[in-house]
This record gives C-alpha cells, structure tokens and sequence, in this order.
C-alpha cells in the first residue's frame, strides 16, 4: 500500500508565524522580544508537538502507533489527534491506575473522543517502560505498532524539530524555548544558523535535562549540534507547579499582548526571558525569539 507523506493531509501552517511584541520591559534593555507562533501550526495538535511527530508518522507509514505520557500529556492528545485526522489507529500507554482516572480528565477524554485506546499502567511498570520484557508485553496486547517514546522524545523528534531553527535563521540572535524532555531544544539548536544560540528553559526539577539533550543530539545527529545553553531557575517548583505569582505574571502578559499564555510551559519560559532581560543577560540589539509551544486547554 502507498503512503502520503502526512503532512499534506494535515495541512499544517508552516512556517509558523513570527510576531514582534511590543513590551517596554525588554525595549527598555534594548532588546527585540519576538514571539514564534508554534501553538499556530495546528488547530487540534497542541503546539511544538506536530513538529515531533512528523518525520515518526512517516516512518510508521500508516501502522498503528503506541506511545506513553501523563494524565495531562499533549504529546497523547497530538498523537490521538493525528491518527484520527490521518486514519491510522493509536494506543496511549498511561501512568497511573485507571480507577484513579476514571472519570477521565479533559485531556484523556480528547484522547479516547479522536478513537485513541487507553491502557493504564501502574507507576512502576511505567518507570520501566522501556524494559524490552514490558515493551514486548504492550505489543503482546495490542499488536504490532510503531513505538514512540515518552513525551514523543526520540531522533526522528528532534530532527524534526530542526526545521524550527532553520525556520529562525537570520531573524533572531537567541530562540528560547520550554522543555519537558528536551527533543525541542534539541532540534532547535541544530538547525540554527552561525551566530544564533538557543536558550531553554527546563520546566521540570531535577536538573537531568542537559544529558538528555546531549544524548538526544548524540542519537539524532551524531553529536553536538549548535549552540545551546539552559537556565535552570524557571521550574517554579516542577512539572504543573504554577504559583500565584506565574499565574499573575501571565495574566498580565495576556493582556498587554492578547496571546494566550499556556501555564504549565509557555508562562515559564515568558517569565524567564522578562527576569533575564531585567538582569541584563541580552546585549541591547538582541533579537529574542520566544517559542510559543502551545495554547492553553
Ligand atoms: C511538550 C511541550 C513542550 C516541551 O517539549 P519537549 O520537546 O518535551 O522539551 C513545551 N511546551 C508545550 C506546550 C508542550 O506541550
């Protein structure tokens, strides 16, 4: 059987906008805060998330795909959300018990809505989910499936997130962007141009992020690619922590620009950029791309 490549199906906007904001907080430093609209590129797949997903569809070639994530996981809803706009079958492996998730939160329900099958696995069988004894298990059930990582996190992800950088050259001198597994900021820095660096912004605790890049370009492209650097003291606690403080900041981003700012990554990585430029981290000229991974639920 022939396969289409996914993306013409899809019709995803790409390039992705790129909008200056105009905010006196950076323009008093000098600095140019530019937005690019990633949460633009499709209306039901959440942000950077079709970005990672592309190049693993088109290695499935229309095979049912089984992938893993959280109670809150866009990477499920984006993948739920692909297979029924595209027509290829999708299992979402979830942590956690499944009393526990019934009924189903807004986020899984989209998911069981676009056709997805959810199977709930205790925490630790989740913690060894890519045990080849577990993995074998899932296919056991579910049949033969083309695997995606957590988070949709492998080198197929970053590499197709490269096109975000080169998307980027020549107007911008640093793309930031929010990282849960770090595929993004991966792809991102390595499709840069010469004198660009990207900049991310960890929204977990923990500080294994910088690895996980390092390995995920070590897969993806064979070794270090681009320039890349993190600051670690946006997590404002950890992963869905988002204190009064983040949510007043964010409101108030809202309305000065009318974007709507996601919590959980968007208003972290916002946050950031407007305490670094307060310090004085950017050079007054830099342009400061900002990506905007996705929309609020
Ligand atoms: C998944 C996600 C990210 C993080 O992407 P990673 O490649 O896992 O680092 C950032 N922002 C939003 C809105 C996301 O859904």
């Amino acid at each position: 059987m022939h396969h289409e490549p996914p993306a013409p199906r899809l019709r995803p906007t790409l390039p992705s906008p790129l909008q200056p904001a105009d905010d006196e907080r950076f323009a008093r430093r000098g600095v140019r805060l530019l937005l690019k609209r990633d949460d633009l590129i499709h209306p039901d797949l959440p942000g950077n998330k079709w970005r990672k997903l592309s190049l693993n569809l088109a290695a499935a070639g229309g095979r049912a795909v089984l992938t893993f994530g959280g109670a809150y996981s866009n990477h499920l809803r984006a993948t739920a959300a692909a297979g029924r706009l595209l027509g290829f079958p999708t299992v979402g492996v979830v942590r956690g018990d499944e009393l526990a998730h019934r009924p189903l939160n807004p986020s899984l329900a989209r998911c069981a809505a676009d056709g997805m099958r959810l199977h709930f696995v205790d925490r630790a069988t989740y913690r060894s989910k890519s045990d080849p004894d577990v993995l074998s298990g899932l296919l056991s059930l579910f049949g033969e499936c083309e695997v995606i990582p957590e988070g949709g996190s492998n080198a197929l992800a970053a590499q197709g997130c490269t096109e975000l950088g080169r998307e980027l050259r020549g107007r911008a001198d640093v793309a930031a962007v929010a990282c849960g597994t770090g595929g993004t900021l991966a792809g991102l820095a390595a499709g840069l141009g010469p004198g660009q660096r990207a900049l991310g912004v960890p929204v977990l605790r923990g500080g294994f992020l910088g690895a996980a890049v390092r390995e995920l370009q070590r897969e993806a492209f064979g070794g270090p690619a681009g320039r890349w650097s993190l600051d670690e003291r946006f997590h404002f606690g950890g992963y869905a922590r988002t204190p009064p403080e983040l949510h007043a900041f964010a409101d108030d981003f809202e309305d000065r620009h009318g974007l709507p700012v996601e919590r959980l990554y968007v208003a972290k990585l916002l946050y950031a950029l407007t305490t670094l430029t307060g310090e004085g981290a950017f050079a007054p000229g830099t342009r400061v791309a900002a990506v905007v991974t996705g929309t609020p639920p």
